[in-house]
């Protein structure tokens, strides 16, 4: 099996670990189109894509956005052929006691984290199936796996995006095409200093102390770095065997 020539989308792709997934499925030889809505971050991307020598396309996307997807999708088969790979990574996580979490927060991590995921696997599913041959590659957490405190909302939509996975890879099971999650513990991105600048304000930690408390509940005792999640996903595209599985990175 070679992976040259084919094709990528990654979603989230304009920083973290979409970034690095991005320049890892470039690294295999596989023509990658980035999508995100920072439209300076997915150029950037591009850029450091194409510098590996494959082909790339820049998609300011918004996932949430079902049109803009179909338009995407297209623009993708367009420039560099139908979609073999599809890598669910956009994300957003915002902590809040449940007492905190109204609708909006609620409505917006179902929406981006699950709606998403869903609307660009129904575009690009039909053409992978076709051609029996595919990966779908979830980014979930292991928020999707087991609870925490003060992301109800955040863990709801990680759980449904494994239930997403599971379930869509019975569908699809013996088609040619696989469907998998990466479940990662904390990971070294924007988002978790984000998550930690939360703690701090809420906590009186300073930045470092919560980034060190926040490394100490991943199983392995630190970080995972976006690197370590980008060449478990490189493993599920080489992976015929794999479908429906939730891929745990938790550092140790
Ligand atoms: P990040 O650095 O914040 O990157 C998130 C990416 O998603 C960005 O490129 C962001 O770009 C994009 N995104 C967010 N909302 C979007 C939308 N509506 N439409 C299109 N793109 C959108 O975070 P990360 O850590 O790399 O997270 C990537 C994925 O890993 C997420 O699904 C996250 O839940 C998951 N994850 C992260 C961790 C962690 O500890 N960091 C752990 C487990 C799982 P724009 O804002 O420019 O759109």
């Amino acid at each position: 099996m070679s992976l040259k020539g084919r094709v990528a989308l990654v979603t989230g792709g304009g920083r973290g670990i979409g970034r690095e997934v991005a320049l890892a499925c470039a690294r295999e030889g596989l023509a990658v189109a980035v999508a995100a809505r920072t439209k300076s971050q997915v150029d950037d991307t591009v850029s450091a894509v194409r510098r590996l020598g494959v082909e790339t396309l820049a998609l300011p996307l918004d996932v949430t956005d079902a049109e803009a997807i179909a338009a995407a999708v297209r623009a993708v088969s367009d420039a560099l052929g139908p979609i073999d790979v599809l890598v669910n990574n956009a994300g957003i996580a915002e902590s809040a006691p449940f007492a905190k979490t109204d609708p909006a927060l609620w409505e917006r991590h179902l929406s981006v984290n699950v709606t998403g995921p869903f609307l660009l696997t129904r575009e690009v599913l039909p053409r992978m199936l076709e051609r029996r041959w595919g990966r779908v590659i979830n980014v979930a957490s292991l928020a999707g796996l087991y609870g925490a405190p003060y992301i109800t909302a955040y863990a709801t939509s990680k759980h449904a995006l494994v239930g997403f996975t599971r379930a869509l890879a019975m569908e699809v099971a013996g088609k040619g095409v696989t469907v998998n999650a990466l479940c990662p513990g904390y990971v070294a991105t924007d988002l978790t200093w984000n998550g930690a600048r939360t703690i701090a304000a809420k906590t009186g930690k300073s930045f470092d102390e919560a980034v060190q408390a926040m490394a100490r509940i991943n199983p392995g005792g630190r970080l995972i770095e976006p690197a370590e999640v980008a060449a478990a996903a490189v493993k599920l595209l080489w992976d015929e065997g794999s479908n429906g599985e939730t891929v745990i990175l938790d550092g140790s």
